[in-house]
């Protein structure tokens, strides 16, 4: 497997100051993935042993159907559906999560091989950029002038600083992981609220201002989920 596919130098995600820097990075990841996958990795035996093992979650098969490879998802699907009927389909169990498991959470989790690589490559990523912070004033000003992290992306890294990262920097890091997402949750509430107020029959008309409301419904939907809404 060439890993080499999952490095993206920290800089060439910060550079942009366009959207949340962590979904651009898990984008670009997803993007090389699926090319890979759907390409060069059908000849990789050892590869193919790890696609027929775990298979992938919805969205990404979404993203492989996409490509109108039909065949090379076709030869994939069919061994890993072979191996689930050598392997024997275990029934699911409560010990588990189960469907009314403690927690509430869906009975084991369906397994990915994109997201296993995606979340170890993020593990890398969040490493670098708790070492740069820490590093350079340079990349903390990078930092900064981020557009927004987004609401998954701003509890991942937070929680990942708080086990991870150098005590020294640790609080002004998510301090100014707090400020980057706040500010953008601040004029983003602004917009879904003026767009609301356009829906009265006092703003109607040619001549009606709706700001920069119009996009807010997708722009929230991407805050709160990390995911634009046609994916
Ligand atoms: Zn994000
Ligand atoms: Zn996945």
């Amino acid at each position: 497997m060439r890993d080499s596919i999952y490095t993206i130098p920290v800089n060439e995600v910060f550079e942009p100051k366009c959207g949340c820097p962590i979904c651009t990075m898990r984008d670009t990841l997803e993007e090389r993935s699926v090319e890979y996958i759907m390409g060069a990795a059908m000849m990789e035996p050892d590869v193919r042993v790890e696609t027929n093992r775990q298979g992938f979650c919805r969205l990404h098969y979404g993203m492989m159907l996409k490509r109108k490879n039909r065949l090379s998802l076709a030869l994939m699907l069919e061994s890993h559906l072979i191996e689930i009927k050598e392997k024997g389909m275990k029934p699911g169990s409560a010990s588990k999560g189960g469907l009314f498991g403690k927690k509430g959470e869906p009975a084991e989790k369906e397994s990915c091989f994109i997201c296993g690589k995606i979340d170890w490559a993020q593990k890398t990523m969040f490493d670098t950029i708790m070492r740069q912070y820490a590093a350079s004033e340079e990349f903390r000003q990078l930092f900064a002038g981020q557009e927004l992290l987004c609401l998954p992306h701003f509890k991942e890294l937070t929680a990942y600083a708080g086990e991870h990262m150098d005590k020294k920097y640790r609080s002004a890091f998510i301090k100014e992981c707090t400020r980057l997402c706040r500010q953008y949750l601040e004029t983003l509430s602004g917009d879904v609220s003026h767009y609301c107020k356009m829906f009265d029959y006092r703003n109607a008309g040619a001549d009606a201002d709706w700001g920069n409301s119009k996009d807010s419904i997708e722009r929230a939907i991407y805050f709160l989920t990390s995911r634009k809404t046609e994916d």
